[in-house]
């Protein structure tokens, strides 16, 4: 297969963790025979440095031209970076926010995986953690609270603020089907959260799901109130495989999950929209405290680009060996310095790049 995937490095560790994981794919694309083109793409504070823009229209056109796209992270130190003293809509993550939008990315997947090895960062008991964990949370993207319409107005002489969260059927069909899909390349169960007893839009969010899970006989679905799911993340996380909710129930779940994981280098996300088409990127920042230094973890970025492998290219084998490499190198204990512990080896962010090539 000849996979075309566009590659924005970004900004602050983004270049030295972005380098790891296309090592990784070239290894695997090697061992599999396919071949890679890359599309070198610029957005966030390396755009603004070229184009005096945090992305341009043509890069724009270039992205929806590829197949998928690998990010790394943009942005700056807000307090001392030149491109925080821009106006907002220029500055690194306006152009984050605008290419989601052009890309029509409704659908955003964090995966929340807690390996065996690497439970001692885990602030869970360790009876609930035996055995690790491994769930996806999925959160509709575009729709919901922050962006319905608001306004804040004077009444009576009191200050009243209104945000509306709206919803319909094709909104909550569209990722309900994706939920479903990836779940039948999972443990087959989908736990959709909502406050239904409370909120019409949970109401329809509830009969949508259960309409689409009538095409998906081998996925169980269940429903869960966001309050008792808040709960259940933290006693207990095995039962979940893909979690289904609407946008700001998913900013806060996605939030619980990551932290009862550890650590931010180990976490990597994607962003869908309609086609096979997705964004990959890690789930945390650029990190400009140790951007440089050679010592960024770059497994959350590497195991973003086996997701891009499985989701966007239907490559499940590719995407596995890909995992399975960064469970046999962390077994074999291997660790950056935002992983280390007591006993265990410490490499620095090429060196784990090249271990996990390695096992490919
Ligand atoms: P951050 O995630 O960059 O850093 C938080 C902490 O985690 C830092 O101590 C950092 O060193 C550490 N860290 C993050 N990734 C790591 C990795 N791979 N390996 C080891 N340690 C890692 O968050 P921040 O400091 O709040 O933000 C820095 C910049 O990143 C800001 O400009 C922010 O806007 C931007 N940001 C970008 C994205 C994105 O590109 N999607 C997401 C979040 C933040």
């Amino acid at each position: 297969m000849n996979l075309k995937i566009g590659v924005i490095k970004g900004d602050g560790i983004g270049p030295e963790i972005v380098t790891e994981a296309m090592k990784v794919l070239d290894k695997t694309a090697a061992v599999y025979g396919h071949t890679i083109q890359y599309e070198q793409l610029l957005l966030g504070g390396a755009s603004i440095d070229v184009h005096g823009v945090p992305l341009t229209e043509d890069t724009i056109a270039r992205a929806k031209a590829c197949d998928a796209v690998l990010m790394g992270s943009i942005g700056g130190d807000a307090k001392t970076s030149p491109w925080y003293k821009l106006e907002p809509d220029k500055r690194p993550e306006a152009g984050l926010l605008k290419i989601r939008k052009a890309l029509n990315l409704f659908a955003n997947l964090r995966p929340a995986v807690l390996y065996e090895e690497l439970k001692g960062a885990c602030p869970l008991k360790e009876e609930i953690t035996e055995g690790g964990f491994d769930m996806m949370i999925m959160r509709e993207l575009t729709g919901g609270l922050y962006f319905g319409e608001r306004k804040t107005v004077e009444e009576g002489g009191v200050r009243t603020a209104y945000d509306s969260l709206t919803y319909n059927e094709n909104e909550i069909r569209r990722i309900a089907k994706r939920a479903f899909d990836i779940a039948m390349k999972r443990r087959r169960k989908v736990t959709s959260v909502d406050k239904a007893n409370v909120l019409d839009s949970s109401r329809l969010w509830r009969s949508v799901v259960e309409e689409v899970a009538k095409d998906y006989p081998d996925v169980t679905v269940e429903n869960m109130l966001v309050d008792n799911c808040a709960m259940q993340l933290v006693k207990d996380p095995k039962q979940f495989d893909v979690i289904l909710t609407e946008n700001m129930f998913g900013d806060i779940l996605s939030d619980e999950a990551s932290m009862v994981t550890g650590s931010i280098g180990m976490l990597a996300s994607a962003s869908l929209n309609e086609t096979k088409f997705g964004l990959y990127e890690p789930s945390g920042g650029s990190a400009p405290d140790i951007a440089g230094k050679g010592i960024a973890n770059p497994i959350a970025t590497i195991l973003s680009a086996a997701m891009m492998l499985r989701f966007s290219f239907d490559l499940d084998a590719e995407a596995d060996a890909i995992e399975k490499a960064v469970a046999d190198v962390l077994k074999e204990g291997w660790r950056t310095i935002d992983i280390m512990s007591a006993g265990k080896k410490q490499v620095g962010t090429s060196e784990m790049g090249d271990l996990i090539s390695a096992r490919i």
